[in-house]
């Protein structure tokens, strides 16, 4: 990874930079993370936080607890919402970034999967899945299953 690699939030009133290599990326499929997501999972890059830098804009921060008995300390951008990291009050010297949020998410590398116990079946067949390059033309497919036919 290219360092330092700048992130932001949707709206950009958050922007922040990594300058550190990270321990790894983890993809979880926990119930948590799904609604996290608003998806079926979520993706993690684990980092120092020294690493860490926020450059512009304010977080808010939203306590939860954790299966393991713990508290995730959820940090997001009280504008738009979107969650920029986590951290564990009992490990308060790593970050856990939301690598979605990165300028350039084609960085991302997971190395492992977790909660796979609760991992959605239809992720087994996503590659098999129709797919189209770019946005979906949803208001015509909508049209064309009100007519009977399958867009798909
Ligand atoms: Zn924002
Ligand atoms: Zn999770």
């Amino acid at each position: 990874m290219d360092l330092p690699a700048r992130g932001s939030c949707q709206c950009g009133n958050v922007t922040y930079e990594v300058t550190e290599e990270p321990f790894y990326t983890a993809v979880c499929h926990c119930l948590d993370c799904q609604k996290l997501s608003a998806s079926s999972f979520s993706v993690t890059m684990l980092l120092r936080r020294s690493g860490f830098e926020l450059l512009s804009g304010e977080l808010k921060r939203w306590e939860r607890p954790t299966a393991s008995g713990g508290i995730a300390v959820c940090w997001f951008c009280p504008d738009c919402g979107n969650r920029i990291y986590h951290e564990n009050p009992k490990a308060p010297d790593i970050v856990r970034l939301k690598p979605g949020t990165l300028d350039d998410p084609s960085v991302l590398q997971p190395q492992v999967r977790g909660w796979m116990c609760r991992q959605q079946p239809w992720l087994e067949q996503y590659s098999e899945l129709p797919s189209v390059d770019r946005q979906i033309d949803h208001l015509k497919a909508i049209a064309e299953v009100e007519q009977g036919k399958r867009p798909f």
